[in-house]
């Protein structure tokens, strides 16, 4: 059984990478066909709400406490590759919530950074240390100092590895982005990677926004360059990731923007003021990336507000169908 006492409230299902073993290799977290179908049978189909009925009973308030509805992040293409023959022989409409650069042929190079990770080394851990080495800084007080850190995140996002918490942790808050990007780059360089002609390969194009549109799948923002930590923005720069966001999806579309009401949150990052644009831009309906209730964000519920609705990760899932 999929509900038990601490999933009694509707909620979304967060994917992200698909693998089939041909274009798109194994990589950490990601799942193949077999386990999307297993994923969607353990949860009951009868619980899982196309996309625009989730919707429409949520603003109602119409909702059970066992209703689910299914969500991509990212935009990136193993989903429509993958991910989406399956919804469609299950007759499954899903929420779609991409960040635009990608139409600007400028991805976050997050993407490249799995693909290289997955691609040009034997496992996670090797990656890992293979950073490290490439970095070669002291890093033992940074995690002493972050131990409480590190098993706070565990609880919050079980999902991760405390090595994947600390790479993280030293990605985000130890490094500048610039100087986590450098560092990567010189290792593309040592294993001579080149990321260009694998735009294609691995993100949406324009034609994969309107298929997806066409088939009565939900498009929603996921803000234009896809920052891992958004709520360090000011006010100013936080408002252009999602109105440009909500612009380009507009265009490519060809909807006015008020049809576009849903949204998820990169890396669950926001703040009060990343809800106020949003609220000033008409968002209706917004995804966290936690089951969990923040208590030091003052939150006494789980869906905390129409921009806050939880997301279960599908590796929890796994986890417990196992
Ligand atoms: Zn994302």
């Amino acid at each position: 059984m999929y509900f038990n006492k601490n999933n009694n409230f509707f909620h979304g299902i967060m994917f992200h990478h698909f693998h089939d073993n041909s274009i798109h290799k194994n990589s950490q977290g990601s799942l193949n066909k077999d386990d999307f179908y297993k994923i969607i049978n353990f949860i009951g189909k009868k619980n899982i709400l196309d996309a625009n009925l989730f919707f429409e009973k949520f603003k109602h308030n119409k909702l059970k406490e066992n209703e689910v509805c299914i969500t991509f992040d990212d935009a990136i293409k193993c989903q429509i590759d993958i991910a989406l023959p399956v919804l469609e022989d299950l007759k499954i409409k899903s929420f779609f919530f991409v960040y635009t650069s990608i139409f600007e042929g400028k991805p976050d190079n997050l993407e490249f950074f799995r693909y290289f990770r997955t691609n040009y080394f034997n496992s996670i851990e090797e990656f890992y240390e293979n950073f490290y080495k490439i970095l070669d800084k002291d890093l033992k007080t940074f995690f002493k100092k972050n131990q409480k850190k590190i098993k706070s995140i565990k609880t919050k996002f079980p999902f991760y590895s405390v090595e994947d918490i600390k790479f993280r942790l030293i990605r985000d808050t130890f490094l500048t982005k610039k100087k986590y990007e450098e560092t990567m780059f010189l290792m593309f360089k040592e294993k001579r990677f080149n990321q260009k002609n694998l735009l294609k390969k691995l993100f949406f194009q324009k034609e994969d926004l309107n298929e997806l549109n066409n088939l009565g799948h939900i498009i929603g923002l996921h803000s234009h360059n896809h920052p891992t930590m958004l709520e360090n923005l000011n006010y100013e720069d936080q408002k252009n990731e999602y109105e440009k966001c909500m612009n380009i999806i507009s265009e490519i579309l060809n909807k006015p923007k008020h049809e576009i009401k849903y949204m998820s949150h990169p890396c669950g990052s926001y703040n009060k003021d990343t809800l106020q644009i949003l609220d000033d831009l008409g968002l209706e309906l917004g995804f966290k990336q936690i089951m969990e209730i923040e208590v030091e964000r003052g939150m006494n519920k789980v869906n905390n507000s129409h921009l806050e609705i939880a997301r279960q990760d599908h590796s929890e899932i796994l986890k417990r169908m196992n």
